[in-house]
């Protein structure tokens, strides 16, 4: 079992730098479309609405990686505390099988069943449950 959560911590640090990764390279870049535009001088109007679509697509982009690091984090915080295989809600233990199909999975099934919503509704639907 412990090696188990070891291998799990692995992966999800695996897993939180390659979001930092991608969090880095979205900073680096700038403006999405810099080499469109160079390559296109005219057509300001178009390019201005291509441009804010465009931002708009990184910045959805962006607060998905945000959210998947937060929960990486939060399981990360839970594996350090040896709390890892608890629910959040009913401090019971998440089922395994649960935890194989969604290693960052904050409440075991029986809770995120009866308060799917509550949940939801406390977290803004951010939760990968
Ligand atoms: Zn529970």
């Amino acid at each position: 079992m412990a090696s188990d959560i070891r291998k799990i911590q692995c992966s999800l640090e695996a897993e939180r730098q390659r979001l930092l990764d991608e969090q880095n390279q979205l900073h680096a870049n700038g403006l999405p479309n810099t080499e469109r535009r160079e390559s296109s001088p005219y057509g300001k109007r178009e390019e201005a609405a291509t441009e804010s679509f465009e931002l708009e697509k990184r910045l959805a982009f962006e607060r998905q990686i945000e959210q998947q690091l937060a929960d990486i984090e939060n399981a990360l915080a839970k594996i350090a505390a040896g709390k890892y295989e608890l629910c959040e809600s009913c401090d019971k233990p998440i089922e395994p099988t649960r935890l194989q199909a969604l290693p960052q999975a904050r409440a075991c099934i029986s809770c995120m069943g009866h308060h799917k919503g509550h949940f939801l509704q406390h977290h803004a639907g951010n939760l990968p449950f």
